[in-house]
Parts: C-alpha cells; sequence; structure tokens
C-alpha cells in the first residue's frame, strides 16, 4: 500500500490511528525588518532547513517584510503566517500582542503601527544621544545594525555598542546600558494593550498574547489584566515561551482553558541576536486551524 501524506498508520488492534505526518509551526520570529538578524527570504529558508512546515513572520510594528517573506516562502514549500507583534502598554506595563493574519491596509491599526515605528526612531535617536555622551557611538552605526525599512530597536544599538567593544554582547547591554532603568533609556508611544486587541479585530487580525510571563523582559501583568483582555476579544496566549518557566506555563495553560482561549507555542527567533533556536516551541494543527479560520487573509503556500 503506498502511504500518501495524509494516511494514518492505523495499529492491528482497533487503537486510535497515529497520524504519521507531524507537522511543525512556529508562530514567532523577526527578520531584519525589525531586530532579527536574518532578512525574511533567509529566515524562510532557514525555517525550511529547521524542518518547520509553517512559520509566521512577525516583525515588531510593521508589515514591510510580508511580500518578501512571501516570495520565499513559494519558493522553499515553507506556509507562511503573515503576523506582527505589536508593541504595547498594559497602565505602564510594556507588552507584545502578536496579531496573525490581519488587513496590513486597515487604516486604524497600520496608522497605530506608523505611529510607533515613528516614535521609535525619535527614542532610538535619543537613546544614541545619551550614549554618545559617555560612549564612542554614532547614529550611523546603529542604522547599519539594521535592515533599510526596519524598525530600530535597542538590540540594535546593542550591536553596535559591542562592536564598539562598550559590551561583549547584546544580553550584556541589554542588562547595563540599555536597562529601562538605566540613564541613557529612553520611552516610546504604544497603544494600550486592550484598544489594541480592538485595533486588530477591527483589522481581521487574530490577537495573541505573546509572552505574558516574561518577567526577564521586566514587569508582568496581573491575570485580571488577561481576563480583562479576553473580555474584550483576545483570541489566545503564547504559553509555550523560553522566557516563561514550567510553573508559568501551567498557570497559563489553566488560564486559557478558563477563559477559552487558543494556546500557541513559538521560538521568537531573533537570528544570531538571541540564543532562541527556530522550531523550539512549536504550535498545534488544531490551534493554527481555528486562527486561519479567523483571520482576514490568506496563510501563503
Ligand atoms: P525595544 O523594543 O527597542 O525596547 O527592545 C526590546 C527588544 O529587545 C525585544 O523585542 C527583545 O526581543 C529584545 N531583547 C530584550 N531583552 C533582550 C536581551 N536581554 N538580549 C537580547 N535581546 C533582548
Ligand atoms: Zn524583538
Ligand atoms: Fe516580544
Ligand atoms: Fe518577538
Amino acid at each position: 500500500m503506498l502511504l500518501s501524506s495524509q494516511t494514518p498508520i492505523v495499529s492491528g488492534t482497533g487503537q486510535t490511528p497515529i497520524p504519521w505526518v507531524i507537522v511543525r509551526i512556529d508562530l514567532h520570529t523577526h527578520s531584519r525588518v525589525s531586530d532579527g538578524t536574518q532578512t525574511p527570504a533567509e529566515l524562510v529558508a532557514e525555517a525550511r532547513q529547521a524542518g518547520l512546515d509553517v512559520l509566521a513572520l512577525t516583525d515588531h510594528d510593521t508589515t514591510a517584510g510580508w511580500a518578501e517573506a512571501a516570495t520565499a516562502a513559494q519558493t522553499e514549500g515553507v506556509a507562511l503566517v503573515r503576523g506582527t507583534e505589536v508593541s504595547c502598554t498594559a497602565g505602564g506595563i510594556s507588552v507584545h500582542l502578536l496579531s496573525y493574519l490581519h488587513d496590513p491596509h486597515d487604516p486604524a491599526l497600520a496608522a497605530e503601527l506608523a505611529a510607533s515605528r515613528a516614535s521609535r526612531d525619535g527614542r532610538a535617536r535619543a537613546m544614541v544621544d545619551r550614549l554618545a555622551a559617555d560612549f564612542d557611538l554614532t547614529w550611523e552605526e546603529v542604522a547599519a545594525r539594521a535592515g533599510a525599512e526596519a524598525t530600530i530597536g535597542r538590540p540594535h544599538i546593542a550591536d553596535a555598542l559591542v562592536a564598539r567593544g562598550h559590551a561583549t554582547d547584546r544580553a550584556a547591554a541589554f542588562a547595563t546600558m540599555l536597562a529601562p532603568r538605566g540613564p541613557y533609556y529612553v520611552r516610546y508611544h504604544a497603544p494600550e494593550v486592550a484598544d489594541a486587541v480592538g485595533l486588530v479585530l477591527a483589522a481581521g487580525g487574530v490577537p495573541v498574547f505573546a509572552h505574558p510571563r516574561a518577567s526577564a523582559r521586566g514587569r508582568v501583568v496581573s491575570e485580571q489584566v488577561i481576563r480583562d483582555l479576553a473580555e474584550a476579544g483576545l483570541v489566545g496566549l503564547e504559553v509555550d515561551h523560553r522566557d516563561h518557566t514550567e510553573a508559568d506555563k501551567a498557570r497559563l495553560r489553566e488560564l486559557a482553558a478558563e477563559l477559552g482561549l487558543l494556546v500557541t507555542g513559538s521560538s521568537d527567533y531573533h537570528g544570531a541576536g538571541k540564543p532562541n533556536r527556530l522550531g523550539e516551541h512549536t504550535t498545534t494543527p488544531e490551534v493554527l486551524a481555528e486562527i486561519v479560520g479567523r483571520g482576514r487573509i490568506d496563510v501563503v503556500r
């Protein structure tokens, strides 16, 4: 008998068939269009090499990498979920909201993302100005670390500091000169996360709270904030993420079940900039099907 890719292996004892094709789905990655180190095309090629079947590109506050990634996805035979990681605030706590499969031309969401990018640009220049008073560092060096249309963030400043020998690696720069409580940190505009959930939904996107308990990034939100977001239409929680402890994951799974939220897992791959490896955490095909069913635009395949 020929086995097609959908043919289950059926045991002789009448047990439930075990599908022999394992679909590997990674729903959170970054390219040079934000603070990853690979071009969108390189990222898609790496995803195929890593054995992924489905990849989401979720650069910070932008859809500028979608077109290049879509072309590469068709060449490489990887299914592409187009997304964005939206920078938000929850009463002063910095949080990230993943949006999947939204209309990139929706005026309200596009305007909010454009405002965040503009504010991030001014903020990055202000941080470099402050740093340049104490360290050899220029804006040109920082900008050279980012892609042409990239949203410039602290990772690019970190890379420039490392190249100058002012820090040993990105993590060291984040822990010292770039720390939020330090003298060089400047804040940037970001929407309230409940408003962002509304904007994403109105744009036909599927909002998923990225790494809700990633305490290494700073303060994390209370469970009440997650309850309120579920009320506002949040669709899922990113539970399986390297910044979560086993206890975090267990509690988030309970919350998701209680609130009727989907559970996702993903790598948050940034290329060479972070230790995260593609596919180190994944999302189930059932959850992906729910996301695709709710999104306004198609998966590219
Ligand atoms: P920003 O949004 O410009 O404040 O920078 C935050 C970004 O830096 C996040 O997207 C993280 O991916 C990245 N980041 C945060 N902490 C670290 C760290 N310790 N090492 C490397 N990258 C980090
Ligand atoms: Zn990032
Ligand atoms: Fe994030
Ligand atoms: Fe991310």
